[in-house]
Formats: structure tokens, C-alpha cells, sequence
């Protein structure tokens, strides 16, 4: 079964302290935690896509949220430690689910990929609800749990927990 990684909003305005949304010191853990993960995928010469907030101005979730990751601007942009190399996708996303709106689909499908290792934040946030489009479309998912990282704890056991149980992935402690 061919596998990708999806390295979901590694952004600097999350995980910057400067950051518009930055989800506090979880960030300290969770970014070499993704670092190891993204090392073993190029090790294995698996796809790496890397997916991005990338909101307009005016964007309706600002309603929920602090203004953040703002098209083109530094917030939106990988943080360096975890930078994309030439040939890894960067696909911009404006909801929650990293395919709702976007061509990850038809990215991992080009690729031949059925499976999906998910990392990145926020764990109940975008993780989950792209794990749950992930899952709707048939693909095997695991989520590496010590690289995501959520600003709310409990949130983030409570997303794992839904995850593992509710969708079927596989939760890598
Ligand atoms: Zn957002």
C-alpha cells in the first residue's frame, strides 16, 4: 500500500510565539516531533504534502478566531525547521478539512496513495477533520500522536480518542 504524509498547518502563526494563533508551549514538542516524521517519510521516499491555512481577509472562521494565516503573508508560511523541499506540494486550504475545496484527492490519488500519515495541528481541529474526509474517502489513516499538538488537552485526548474509535484510524502513541 502506498503511503504519503500529510503534514498539516505547520504554520508560523501557530506555532510561532509571535503568532496570531500561536497554540502555546505544546509548540516546543510537537515540532521536532513532526521534524523526526518528516525525516523518516523522505528516508522511505514517500510523498510528503504539506497543507496550509491560507484565509482571505474577511474570512467567515475570523468570527471563531483570531485573524490568522493570512494568504501570502509570513503567519501563513511554514515554519523554516520544517521547510518543504522542491517537489513537495503546498496546498492552500481555507476550512478546517484539508480536502474540503482543495485537490489533495486528486494529489494522493496521482500518487497512487491509499494510506495517509496525518501530523501536524491543531489535533482537534484540522487533524480531525481532515482525518474524518480522509476516512469518508476510503483512505487508511494513521495519526503519529506525539506530532499533533493542540492549544486545549483535552481537546486534543478527545480528538485522538474520536479518531481511533469513531473513524477507524490507526493512532500511533
Ligand atoms: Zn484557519
Amino acid at each position: 500500500m502506498s503511503t504519503a504524509l500529510v503534514v498539516i498547518d505547520m504554520l508560523e502563526d501557530f506555532l510561532s510565539p509571535s503568532g496570531n494563533l500561536y497554540i502555546g508551549p505544546e509548540a516546543g514538542r510537537v515540532i521536532p516531533a513532526v521534524a523526526v516524521e518528516l525525516e523518516r517519510a523522505r528516508a522511505e521516499g514517500w510523498p510528503v504534502i504539506f497543507v496550509c491555512d491560507s484565509h482571505r481577509e474577511g474570512d467567515p472562521e475570523f468570527a471563531m478566531w483570531p485573524d490568522h494565516c493570512l494568504c501570502g503573508s509570513q503567519g501563513a508560511a511554514v515554519i523554516p525547521a520544517l521547510a518543504p523541499r522542491p517537489g513537495e506540494p503546498v496546498i492552500a486550504k481555507r476550512r478546517y478539512s484539508a480536502f474540503f475545496g482543495t485537490d489533495l484527492d486528486l494529489t494522493l490519488r496521482e500518487r497512487g496513495v491509499e494510506e495517509v500519515v496525518l501530523v501536524g495541528v491543531c489535533t482537534n481541529i484540522c487533524v480531525l477533520y481532515t482525518a474524518a474526509d480522509a476516512r469518508m474517502l476510503n483512505y487508511s489513516v494513521t495519526v503519529v500522536a506525539p506530532a499533533t499538538a493542540s492549544f486545549d488537552r483535552a481537546a486534543h485526548d478527545f480528538a485522538l480518542q474520536q479518531m481511533e474509535t469513531v473513524l477507524g484510524c490507526q493512532v500511533r502513541r
